[in-house]
């Protein structure tokens, strides 16, 4: 069961990841993309952390309302309204509740995918972020206890997997085949979010 102390936690330590790779994740943009990425994650991150640190959260849902909300207003790009869905899914699946218990959370996770591929318009395998999200949702839901250790490794395997791709959506897409050889930005950045949940839940 993650409580809200846990969530908060969670955002706050990915929050650090994206400050200390803003600048790798920016040379991964600039390879197959407008090289942004890196800001545009820590500038949101930064946010959330400002909106979230000081606040007194009683549940879940709440917590990650507020991170939708700062990340849909405050990142610029792709990205920003993506991964505001993202929470906003997760929070919306996770309303009423005041912990939430992993079976909860890995449905939320799965909300989360299937909100990112209608707004992304795309499928599994257009070398995006859904790449790492949907098989991490169909992962959790296949566990009944989430075990840190492997949370990270499918994270990680589900990010690297993106390298061979070829990109079909978002900047990337323009480069076609010339974006094969290159991490997707926005799976590495979920990677972060996935590999620090992995740290909470262990
Ligand atoms: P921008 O491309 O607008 O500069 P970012 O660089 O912050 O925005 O984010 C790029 C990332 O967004 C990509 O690496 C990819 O993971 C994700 N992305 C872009 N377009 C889509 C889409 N249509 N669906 C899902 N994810 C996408
Ligand atoms: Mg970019
Ligand atoms: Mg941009």
């Amino acid at each position: 069961e993650l409580q809200p102390r846990e969530i908060k936690q969670w955002l706050l330590q990915a929050n650090q990841l994206f400050q200390e790779n803003k600048d790798y994740l920016t040379s991964l943009d600039q390879a197959i993309g407008d090289g942004d990425h890196g800001i545009n994650m820590a500038r949101g991150f930064q946010e959330v952390k400002n909106k979230i640190e000081p606040t007194e959260y009683t549940n879940v849902s709440d917590v990650l309302k507020d991170t939708a909300m700062t990340l849909m207003s405050k990142v610029g790009g792709a990205s920003g309204p993506l991964f505001g869905t993202a929470f906003l899914k997760l929070s919306t699946s996770l309303k009423g509740a005041d912990n939430a218990d992993f079976q909860h959370f890995a449905e939320g996770i799965s909300a989360a995918g299937e909100g990112l591929k209608q707004r992304g318009k795309a499928e599994q395998g257009e070398k995006t972020m859904i790449d790492v999200w949907l098989p991490m949702a169909e992962f959790l839901k296949s566990q009944n206890e989430f075990s840190g250790d492997e949370i990270e490794s499918k994270a990680k395997s589900a990010m690297e997997a993106t390298k061979d791709m070829s990109a079909k959506k978002g900047r990337a897409a323009y480069l076609g085949d010339r974006s094969v050889g290159h991490l997707d930005p926005g799976s590495v950045s979920s990677y972060y979010l996935f590999s620090t949940l992995a740290e909470i839940v262990k």
